[in-house]
């Protein structure tokens, strides 16, 4: 075991501050990283206040994580030291299960989630990028492609892949009209994602204010969601639609827009169960599903493609010592579109 400076949520109502955690020695097959960046997700809010109400203290956050391989097990193939290296939501899993078997190790039953999960390295659990460094199993650590703003880079490891992965499943190709409904950390991802892989890209949101902000991130068309004539224009048109929106909403408005067979994913979480009805599924065959984050595989994937478009998130970048300022903003919305937090900080 070695130390490492981190910050942590002490419990639910305090606030997060600096301390020392303990990381294992590389294994065989462990990659040890230098985290030069982490994104800030809703996520970890939600963690580190309990609001899912299994949170272990100390918690330390962050599943967006960037940085650069210090030292490699000996029976490490894939990266050397040097290498830029990311770590996203999973840094283990069964890898004997069906879900593992099919590179769906974000299914998997017995998923390693990359903080607040028992670690059996260290018999507590897992503590995320919000600290120095992390140690992961080779399998669980992604190449990050060099042409690409690390800082912006980072949020790609769960905001990326959550949306890249239901924009392919779903077969969003050139010519696919796609919906996107919400424009925070997750939706302004989509944006992009849906834009590079070819598709007419209409970003739904409350806020007027957006509408600008969405062209500018690749959107063809903005609709307030709030003007009924606009939405009734667009009815029964759309292949697809990715729904990032995380408070209740009127999911059944969002329905109406799709074509026979479309289908609508849900990847924010509302706390309360939306009311669903039956006729506008029924009508035209349509779908709704979910999704969560991506696997490894495709997590790479991802990365590479926004490699190769030179897709990053758009993000503040903040010292860590304004990280529970960060966080009540976040609640606010009041982020453009991610904040990223420069690790270089964590030695002031
Ligand atoms: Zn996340
Ligand atoms: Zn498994």
């Amino acid at each position: 075991m070695y130390k490492a400076k981190a910050w942590a949520a002490p419990s639910a109502n305090a606030q997060l501050a600096p301390t020392t955690i303990e990381r294992r020695e590389p294994t065989a097959h462990d990659v040890q990283i230098e985290i030069l960046f982490c994104g800030i997700c809703h996520s970890d809010l939600h963690t580190a206040r309990n609001e899912w109400h299994n949170t272990v203290y100390p918690c330390v956050p962050g599943h967006e994580i960037v940085g650069k391989v210090t030292k490699v097990g000996s029976a490490v193939t894939r990266f050397k030291t040097g290498d830029l290296a990311g770590v996203g939501c999973l840094v283990d899993s069964d890898r004997t299960c069906p879900e593992c078997k099919d590179h769906h190790e974000n299914f998997c039953p017995n998923m390693v989630m990359t903080y607040n999960s028992p670690d059996e390295h260290t018999g507590k659990v897992t503590y995320g990028g919000y600290s120095q460094s992390v140690v992961v199993d080779e399998n669980f650590v992604l190449r990050i492609p060099a042409n690409l703003d690390l800082a912006g880079a980072a949020p790609l490891l769960c905001a990326g892949i959550t949306t890249y992965s239901p924009l392919r499943h779903w077969g969003v190709t050139e010519g696919k009209k796609v919906g996107v409904v919400g424009l925070g950390g997750l939706g302004h991802m989509g944006v992009k994602i849906a834009d590079a892989l070819g598709a007419h890209v209409v970003v739904f949101s409350g806020s007027p204010g957006k509408k600008d902000d969405a062209l500018r991130l690749g959107a063809d068309e903005v609709v307030i969601t709030k003007d009924a004539g606009e939405m009734q224009k667009h009815a029964g048109s759309f292949d697809f639609i990715l729904d990032t929106v995380s408070a209740d909403h009127d999911i059944n408005a969002d329905l109406q827009l799709l074509r026979r067979d479309g289908n609508l994913t849900l990847v924010g979480a509302p706390p309360t169960p939306l009311a669903v009805a039956a006729f506008p599924l029924i009508f035209a065959r349509r779908s709704l599903s979910g999704s969560l984050i991506g696997g490894i595989k495709e997590t790479q994937e991802m990365l590479d493609f926004c490699g190769q478009h030179n897709i990053t998130a758009d993000v503040e970048v903040i010292p860590i010592q304004k990280l529970n300022e960060a966080y009540e903003r976040m609640l606010r919305s009041d982020v453009k579109y991610r904040f990223s937090i420069d690790m270089a900080s964590l030695k002031a």
